[in-house]
């Protein structure tokens, strides 16, 4: 048990979850550069964790102790991006196997999974998985390998009631696998959920500046087979993430629970002035008492709703893309989880044909002053000829 166990998250990001120097005693870690490390003469390494840098690096190493203690996790691993992260878990169905995922999630990921699994013969479901019920049923039904839900997902803020998804895999010999992004370690750990694995696009808040690209995966029993292969299968296959990611990483999450507090009370007072604006149709927040799921959202969220919220404007793809270009200070750019506030026009990233509204917009809250964000989106929102 470390030091670290019984200490707030607050505590573990802060203090790196108690990474130091050694050598030097600083309270930075160095990025190291070296991808190769040195034996003596009797050849024995000089240092037995350190062989070679596609696998053995303390700053690596450092970045993953930190995320598995804010997730509770038996072991953490750091990908290059999300994307290889999905990808990593996804490739332990066999051939011919049978994947059960959530429709309407992160665009990038469906894309790749609907492609992957006519490669591999995979059988897929694709499903809407906040409906609980049917999730049960659909699980019991054809008892897939794996099912990945995402929640809060993106970009349509539903929740997936993570504790009783965990039992239908439970009872059926599923794993759950669980996209975490919109909420980080912070608001949500799934692993405490009885998720057998969670996932994040680290590239968002868990950074957190809009500069790095990283995935991670973290487990609840790492001596299960399927994560040994995964380990192996980064460690041979190469998708590692470099050292400067991960030192950078290390540096961002230490005011993880600091932003997201900010990001959260910023993104629920825009919720709520959104919902109550004439021009906006429907605002997607599981904050809202409105949302379908907030009785969910609340028992598993904690702290907050998180920064990521989509609405609807009155009126057509003009309206939305004029809303968009009258912003002045709030980004018109992709991606999401930066101290910086976002907008995005996902119809125009995903094309027509997903079933995406041309008037939604999508908006990923910062840490701006209140008063300077909804005064931006109010003039926006004012230049706009539509109503209701
Ligand atoms: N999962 C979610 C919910 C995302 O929003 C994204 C990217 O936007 C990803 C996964 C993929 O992450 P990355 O861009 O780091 O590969």
């Amino acid at each position: 048990m470390s030091k670290f166990d019984d200490l707030d998250q607050a505590t573990i990001a802060a203090h790196a979850a108690g990474i130091i120097d050694v050598a030097s005693g600083g309270i930075v870690p160095p990025i190291q550069t070296s991808t190769t490390y040195v034996r003596d003469r009797e050849y024995r390494l000089l240092n037995p964790d350190n062989v070679y840098a596609r696998d053995n690096s303390d700053v690596v190493r450092a970045a993953e102790a930190v995320i598995n203690n804010l997730e509770n996790a038996e072991d953490t691993l750091l990908f290059p991006s999300g994307m290889a992260a999905i990808a990593a878990v996804m490739r332990t169905i066999g051939n011919g196997g049978t994947l059960l995922f959530q429709s309407g999630i992160y665009w990038g990921t469906t894309k790749w999974i609907r492609e992957f699994c006519v490669r591999r013969e995979i059988r897929s479901i694709e499903m809407d998985c906040s409906n609980a019920h049917a999730l049960d049923e659909a699980i019991a039904r054809h008892k897939p390998e794996i099912v990945l839900v995402e929640t809060p997902s993106n970009p349509w803020l539903k929740i997936v009631d993570i504790a009783a998804a965990s039992k239908a895999c439970t009872r059926v010999g599923s794993r759950l696998v669980v996209d975490s992004t919109a909420a980080t370690p912070i608001l949500s750990q799934p692993l405490n959920l009885g998720a057998d694995v969670v996932m994040h696009s680290a590239t968002k808040a868990i950074n957190g500046h809009s500069d790095v690209l990283a995935g991670t995966l973290s487990v609840s029993d790492k001596s299960a087979t399927f994560w040994q292969n995964i380990v192996t299968d980064r460690h041979d296959a190469g998708a590692i993430i470099g050292n400067f990611e991960a030192w950078l990483l290390i540096r961002g999450m230490r005011t993880l629970p600091l932003r997201l507090q900010r990001m959260c009370g910023n993104s629920l007072k825009i919720a709520k002035y959104l919902d109550a604006h004439e021009k906006v149709e429907t605002v997607f927040y599981p904050g809202l008492a409105t949302h379908k799921a907030h009785q969910v959202a609340t028992k598993q969220m904690t702290g907050g709703f998180g920064h990521l919220m989509s609405f609807t404007v009155f009126g057509n793809k003009k309206n939305a893309l004029d809303f968009c270009g009258a912003l002045n200070l709030i980004h018109r750019a992709t991606s999401l989880g930066g101290i910086e506030s976002v907008v995005e026009h996902r119809q125009t990233i995903e094309g027509d044909e997903t079933g995406i509204p041309e008037t939604l917009l999508r908006l990923s809250i910062g840490i701006e002053h209140i008063d300077d964000l909804i005064s931006d989106i109010a003039q926006a929102l004012d230049t706009i000829s539509c109503s209701s």
